[in-house]
């Protein structure tokens, strides 16, 4: 049997025994296992994948300044809070701190680690293979910095490139009409974006102490629109031409009841995905077929 087809066999007995385990813990009363990849031990990591059905999270974050008044780690705290706190509700393994991406237009503000385009794609690809050598066969990608958008997309669409035994999953959030509204209600600036008004809010959850509410309007997060009357072109130096600060928006107005909205609405989108991938039977048996007919030689007519 191929190495594939075992991986699907065990995700697939992982899970009719799902219900089962999670019965038998109640019954005994037994230590719930942490999610954190980290605060793991041998033995329970074992078990740690059987319960999440071979499911893992990486929460992806970042090094870069966040406007004047949010640390470093801005992304990187928010990410992992997200995945913490979905993982609790619905069974997954948390990866460690991981803050290896895409970030070139900070380079010219103070603490920004911008690892090349080489050493961040052979990282993350080798981070997936790692884990799937430890029996992880379905890997969820949540990326909390904006930068890595278009990156963590095409890394998706790459994992077509050669047959591998597990799958990929991108977190991709739909807007929600209720949170939608809460938002609309509780916010007080019209544009926001990078350290802005939302993501000060989140970090007023997360990390309320490493918030310097009083420093966000020091520096200016205004759109400054250097590019001019270029309307159909995009260039890498598009957000520096903007936001020059690595700051676009007011977080001085921020709010945790924003920040709770914001970050509960994240967590329970998170806990529906991570749900829907545990139960997934389709994406590695279609990954399998797929290669099947690529692999196949091509017929020639006589
Ligand atoms: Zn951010």
């Amino acid at each position: 049997m191929r190495n594939d087809q075992k991986a699907l066999r065990a995700c697939l007995l992982a899970s009719a025994l799902l219900l089962g385990s999670v019965a038998l813990r109640q019954d005994l009363g037994a230590q719930v296992i942490p999610v954190q990849y980290e605060e793991l031990t041998a033995p329970d990591f074992v078990k740690a994948v059987e319960e999440s059905n071979c499911t893992c999270i990486i929460p992806m974050g970042i090094i870069e300044k966040h406007g004047p008044h949010l640390p470093l780690g801005t992304d990187l705290l928010d990410a992992r809070e997200t995945a913490i706190r979905a993982a609790k509700r619905e069974y997954a393994i948390v990866y460690p701190h991981y803050y290896f991406g895409q970030i070139f237009e900070a380079k010219h503000q103070p603490g920004t680690v911008a690892y090349s385009s080489k050493v961040i794609w052979d990282l993350l690809q080798e981070t997936c293979d790692e884990l799937s050598r430890n029996g992880i066969k379905k890997i969820i990608l949540y990326s909390g910095h904006g930068g890595n958008s278009n990156f963590v997309r095409y890394f998706c669409n790459a994992q077509l490139e050669k047959r591998r035994d597990y799958a990929v999953y991108l977190f991709t959030p739909t807007s929600d009409s209720a949170a939608a509204a809460s938002v609309k209600a509780l916010r007080r600036t019209r544009d926001d974006g990078h350290a802005g008004e939302n993501e000060t809010s989140a970090m007023l959850v997360v990390r309320p102490d490493l918030v310097r509410i009083d420093q966000a309007k020091s520096q200016s997060g205004e759109n400054q629109n250097r590019l001019g009357n270029l309307q159909n072109s995009f260039l890498g130096i598009w957000w520096y031409a903007r936001y020059p600060n690595h700051y676009a928006g007011d977080g001085s107005q921020a709010s945790r009841e924003l920040g709770e909205v914001l970050l509960n609405n994240q967590v329970d989108q998170l806990v529906r995905m991570i749900r829907e991938v545990k139960q997934d039977e389709n994406a590695l048996r279609l990954q399998r077929q797929f290669f099947d007919e690529a692999e196949r030689p091509l017929e020639t007519e006589q």
